[in-house]
């Protein structure tokens, strides 16, 4: 059968073509970039931007990683897709892997950090259902947290600007404050099934979990036979400088999720637990089409093998201290920083009383500059470059931030000086 002539002639595909076709969630920044190598980032006009944004903390290898590509190009000339009724050898080396270098013992794939969370809560639902009774369904989460849009995971994170106005909400839910190891020592009680907790809230303001804090979770837990489960989707695949940041803090959940940097920017998450807990996941009870899919496994495999690594953690850890220096440096050049918290490369600027609600601005004049980075709510600028980053691409991205918060200074200046005069 001959193709079908196309009905129109091809329009040349632009950014200003963005509104007219997208449904309006986002808000995009002004530029398309085309490629991407390393950490940097090329639009069709050939200007270039460094990225100390990874595609919010995803791209942990950078772009076009010869690596990745290599492995994804293989798996592409082999395999695709099966679903879930076969088995497919990427998906289970995978999951050996993850139990290899975790606490783990079975893993459920996702395609996304809300889908891996969403398996994390269902899980514990049902595990305290089936070993305790219906009436064990309470979870505990925290105000400002952040684990994904489907309605049950939008529910349990902190910000119900992300939750109202879609009707009735999934109920059981508790939020406490974050942070607050006296509030949620009386809040756990024996019908609570789960607590959920990000070790560093990412979205919520680059906020880390205090040391203490999070083992009274663990304690909490272990005294109402509830399930602890750490949401790692940002915090994880080596972005605070260890495989995954409760390795570091020395506190082991029963339930931990990951995505983001897992498949170095190809779609996946997963759900990882014990044996015992998994099991209340019988054959029928939770699903997903496209989980495990070949793909995205072949490339996460090699992800996790170069994050992994020894070396690189450290080198991790290691450049996160330079930049948190860089950093520091010129919030006291600028006063812009009250203070610079966060782990290894993901790192949040809480802006100053009189740099407040102006992480967006400091975003745009970044931009300006050829750097691309992040915010973490109105008064924190969030940084999380590709872990691959380079010293010299660190410096150069501090430049870079220097000269955008310089130029915002300027015109706070010579505003104050305006508004004097008249
Ligand atoms: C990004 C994020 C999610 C949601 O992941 P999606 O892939 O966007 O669904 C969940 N939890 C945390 C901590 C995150 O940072």
């Amino acid at each position: 059968m001959p193709a079908p002539a196309p009905a129109k002639p091809p329009r040349k595909i632009e950014r200003a073509l963005y509104e007219s076709v997208m449904a309006p969630t986002y808000a995009p920044m002004s530029i398309m970039p085309e490629r991407g190598e390393g950490a940097r980032l090329w639009d069709a006009d050939g200007n270039v931007y460094l990225d100390f944004a990874a595609g919010i903390a995803v791209s942990a290898l950078g772009h076009a990683h010869p690596e990745l590509r290599r492995v994804l190009a293989e798996q592409a000339g082999k395999l695709w897709h099966v679903s879930n009724l076969l088995v497919n050898a990427p998906a289970i080396e995978l999951a050996r892997r993850l139990c290899d270098m975790t606490f783990a013992e079975r893993v459920f794939f996702a395609n996304s950090g809300a889908e891996a969370n969403e398996a994390a809560l269902k899980l514990a639902r049902r595990h305290a259902q089936r070993r305790f009774g219906a009436d064990k369904h309470r979870i505990i989460a925290f105000d400002n947290a952040f684990h994904g849009r489907t309605f049950f995971t939008v529910c349990a994170g902190g910000q119900k600007k992300y939750s109202d106005n879609f009707g009735p909400k999934p109920g059981g839910i508790t939020h406490l404050p974050f942070n607050d190891a006296g509030a949620l020592e009386a809040a756990a009680d024996d019908a609570t099934c789960a607590v959920i907790l990000e070790l560093i809230q990412g979205e919520g303001g680059v906020t880390p979990a205090h040391p203490d804090f999070v083992r009274a979770a663990r304690d909490a837990c272990d005294r109402h036979n509830a399930l602890l489960i750490f949401d790692e989707v940002q915090t994880g695949v080596g972005r605070c400088g260890a495989l995954y940041l409760h390795q570091k803090l020395g506190v082991t959940p029963d339930i931990m999720t990951t995505a983001k940097g897992l498949g170095g920017g190809l779609p996946i998450g997963a759900m990882l637990s014990s044996a015992e807990v998994a099991a209340s996941f019988e054959v029928g009870a939770h699903g997903s089409t496209f989980g495990g899919n070949p793909v995205a496994c072949a490339v996460a495999n090699r992800v996790l093998e170069i994050v992994g690594a020894p070396e690189m953690l450290e080198a991790v850890r290691g450049k996160g201290e330079m930049l948190r220096s860089g950093l520091a440096a010129i919030g006291r050049r600028f006063g812009a920083f009250a203070e610079i918290r966060g782990e290894g490369l993901l790192l949040g600027c809480a802006l100053a009383p009189d740099w407040r609600g102006r992480a967006r601005d400091i975003v745009a004049a970044c931009v300006r500059h050829g750097l691309l980075a992040l915010v973490a709510g109105p008064d924190v600028l969030r940084l999380a470059p590709p872990l691959i980053i380079g010293d010299a691409e660190i410096q150069e991205g501090l430049k870079k931030l220097e000269a955008a918060i310089g130029e915002l200074a300027r015109a706070h200046e010579s505003e104050s000086a305006a508004a004097k005069q008249a």
